[in-house]
């Protein structure tokens, strides 16, 4: 099998923007696990579903096919999108980061029969290795045996600061930074604190604090840290 890079961390640490830049200078896959999760959010609620209700989810589990372009050697996904998604043959990219599903994502995450079906994808698509898996319990869950794990973090200010200059960036109506700080914090607390593979940096992955450090700083700390 060729090598596995995992990169956890919180929402909003860059780690799609990173992972995907390792990927392609190292000539390797790369996977957005939580556009899966995302996906799986997107078709619950678009079927009028709540994510609390396990008998609907696992009902529902077997009839969401997603595909991801990045596993396909895409290189020309749509910015600021990394990875074009779709779900049952719909189109999703852009869907899919919307505020209600980013809101709704993680009760869907906690649900163990989502985590379960997705586990096995992922390690499906990872199974010859050659791949960037990023996510939250890649280093811990999906691949526990990879060659490099990171965990990449940042304060919560520092996040909130660089998702409002997305929002700019994208044209998006202006956020009050408070609120984005709020949304983030509660994104990781239920993240943190659900049972099946919470959030949590694996003992042996290389934590690396962003705060400050610009994109290309990031990815060449993970390349060098991968060619050591
Ligand atoms: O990375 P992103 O913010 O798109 O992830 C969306 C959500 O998907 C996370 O907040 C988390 O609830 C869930 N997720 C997860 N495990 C992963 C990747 C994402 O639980 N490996």
């Amino acid at each position: 099998r060729l090598p596995i890079i995992a990169i956890d961390g919180p929402a909003g640490a860059g780690k799609s923007t990173v992972a995907r830049q390792v990927a392609q200078k190292l000539g390797l896959l790369y996977l957005d696990t939580g556009a899966m999760y995302r996906a799986i959010t997107w078709l619950a609620l678009q079927q009028g579903i709540d994510p609390q209700d396990q008998v609907a989810m696992a009902e529902l589990m077997p009839t969401c096919q997603i595909q991801l372009s990045s596993l396909e050697n895409d290189t020309e996904s749509p910015n600021p999108w990394p990875t074009r998604v779709w779900v049952n043959q719909q189109e999703v990219t852009q869907a899919i980061r919307s505020e209600v599903v980013t809101k709704q994502v993680s009760a869907v995450a906690a649900q163990p029969i989502v985590r379960e079906t997705l586990l096995k994808q992922q390690q499906q698509y990872g199974e010859k290795g050659g791949i960037v898996m990023e996510g939250r319990d890649i280093g811990t869950h999906v691949f526990p045996q990879a060659e490099l794990k990171v965990f990449l973090t940042a304060s919560v200010h520092e996040r909130a600061r660089r998702r409002q200059l997305d929002l700019k960036a994208q044209n998006q109506p202006p956020v009050d930074l408070e609120a984005l700080e709020r949304a983030i914090y509660e994104r990781d607390r239920q993240d943190s604190s659900r049972q099946v593979a919470p959030l949590q940096k694996a003992p042996d992955a290389v934590e690396v604090q962003t705060d400050g450090l610009s994109i290309a700083a990031v990815i060449a700390k993970i390349v060098s840290l991968y060619q050591a």
